[in-house]
């Protein structure tokens, strides 16, 4: 456990419904499992929203407990049959399409400034976990053969419905089941299923096959994290039937053992104001996102509502919250340097405060700029350098301004794309011009300097004249 002060968490659980404080079963090695990507398609920003909520959990867990401490992991799905059907569709390779869009998905989401989890299992390197998992539930008697499939017997599970609560009669009226003749009840759900000679397939005992998706998510957590384990996370969506039916295999496979202490689930994300769908020209993905903003931007949008909210992203509000990022960055740039040595574990304690009440990253975001207000309030050298430090230690909680000001603000937190010189004045222009100006002043010729300041303006570049030199910004 680590020395520094911590608060005691507490997060709203699924299973309860309330607010519960976290106790985690092992402080030496905190366990967090979260449902990843399935991999046939580049990720929209709905699909970042766990990613990033999760990662500011891994950030407040590694704080409070140390950076080794926690164990993270974040499965990838690489045999589904909506890659199968994809693969169909375009003629791609299977392995083409999951290598693809799964080197895609770890660029968009870096860019969105999360951090790698611990490990990042592919369901295909755990099938053989994952038949060795459905041979213990045919043995306990809660799953059986059929007609080349496995099925859950739900009947034999009393607690099938904990984390959903709703009664197998709700279950079977929401339909969201399918009826098939090999199924002893309807809602009795796959674990194994035959493959065609065209679709991928593993050997197993009920013949070449592959696994449901919800088995793959227990195999692959039980052998990384154990039968029970502290935190499981992901969106709203998996609460039914994904999550539910991890809980009940996981649970007869392991004789009863507890599976997962606390439930986690996001809330779901619109765009601009409506349901994503291509249909409606709503349909952002990360990658065509982060051509046109900055993906810091785009995390701070992500980060203003509370997890378990429902979010209405919009463009509008990516550029309100560009523009918010520069009064950070020009205000920690302003700040007074440290001189060295001064800081200190609790800069970061206001922000910590606020995400370890249910990650309120709202709240933690009103802390941040209540610092910012105090930074343009008060400018001895003092209080700046520590509202600076506090900003920076505050927003590595929140995986925010991390950046260097200096280089943010020339850059003005613009894409990789259009950092690239855009209207032709890249960084060495610019500096060659500049250069120019300040020798104009030095030999008093203010006409040619001013002249080279408009210049720069009409381009869009600010200049400020401060006591150590000229500094400059894209506006
Ligand atoms: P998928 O690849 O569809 O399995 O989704 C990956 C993750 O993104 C899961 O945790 C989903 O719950 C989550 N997710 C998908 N769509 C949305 C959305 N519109 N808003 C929030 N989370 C979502
Ligand atoms: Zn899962």
């Amino acid at each position: 456990m680590s020395a520094l002060p911590v608060p005691p968490l507490r997060f709203t659980n699924t299973l309860s419904g309330s607010l519960q404080p976290f106790e985690p079963l092992d402080a030496a090695r905190v366990r967090m499992y979260v449902c990843g990507p399935t991999v046939y398609d580049f990720a929209h920003i709905g699909n970042a929203r766990p990613a990033v909520v999760f990662d500011v959990l891994f950030r407040l867990l590694r704080r409070c407990y140390g950076p080794n401490a926690v164990v993270y992991v974040r499965n990838i799905t690489d045999v589904d049959d909506k890659i199968i059907a994809r693969a169909n569709e375009t003629g791609e390779p299977i392995a083409a399409i999951t290598e693809r869009t799964t080197a895609a998905y770890h660029a968009d989401i870096a860019a969105l400034g999360c951090l790698s989890p611990t490990h990042e299992p592919r369901a295909t390197a755990h099938i053989a976990d994952m038949v060795a998992m459905i041979e213990s539930l045919i043995a306990a008697g809660h799953a059986y053969a059929a007609d080349g499939h496995v099925l859950f017997d739900v009947a034999s599970d009393p607690s099938y419905g904990c984390l959903s609560r709703r009664s197998l009669d709700e279950m079977i009226a929401g339909a969201r089941v399918e009826v098939a003749p090999y199924k002893r009840s309807p809602q009795d759900f796959v674990l194994w299923k035959p493959s065609d000679a065209n679709q991928p397939g593993w050997d197993s005992p009920w013949g070449r096959g592959r696994p449901g998706w919800h088995i793959e998510c227990s195999a692959m957590s039980a052998r990384l994290l154990g039968a029970s384990f502290d935190i499981h996370g992901g969106g709203q969506d998996l609460i039914f039937p994904h999550h539910e039916n991890e809980i009940a295999q996981s649970t007869c496979a392991h004789g009863g053992a507890p599976f997962v202490r606390l439930w986690l689930h996001n809330g779901f994300l619109m765009t601009e104001g409506e349901k994503m769908s291509k249909s409606l020209g709503n349909f952002y993905t990360v990658h065509d996102l982060l051509a046109e903003f900055p993906g810091e931007a785009i995390r701070l949008v992500l980060l203003q509502t509370h997890y378990r909210q429902p979010l209405d992203f919009t463009k509008a509000a990516i550029e309100r919250a560009k523009r918010t990022l520069d009064r950070f960055y020009l205000a920690m740039a302003d700040a007074p340097e440290d001189s060295g040595g001064a800081g200190g574990d609790e800069d970061d304690l206001i922000v910590l405060d606020a995400l370890a009440d249910d990650l309120n990253t709202p709240l933690a975001l009103t802390r941040l700029h209540e610092m910012l207000n105090e930074l343009h309030r008060d400018r001895t050298p003092a209080l700046g350098a520590r509202n600076r430090r506090r900003l920076k230690a505050g927003g590595a909680l929140l995986g925010l301004l991390q950046a260097e000001p200096e280089a943010w603000l020339k850059a003005a937190g613009a894409p990789a794309a259009a950092q690239a010189g855009s209207g032709g004045v890249n960084d060495a222009a610019i500096e060659a011009k500049l250069a120019a100006r300040a020798a104009a002043r030095k030999a008093k010729d203010f006409k040619a300097a001013d002249a080279i300041r408009d210049e720069l303006a009409a381009a869009g570049i600010v200049i400020e004249d401060k006591a150590d030199g000229t500094r400059w910004r894209r506006a």
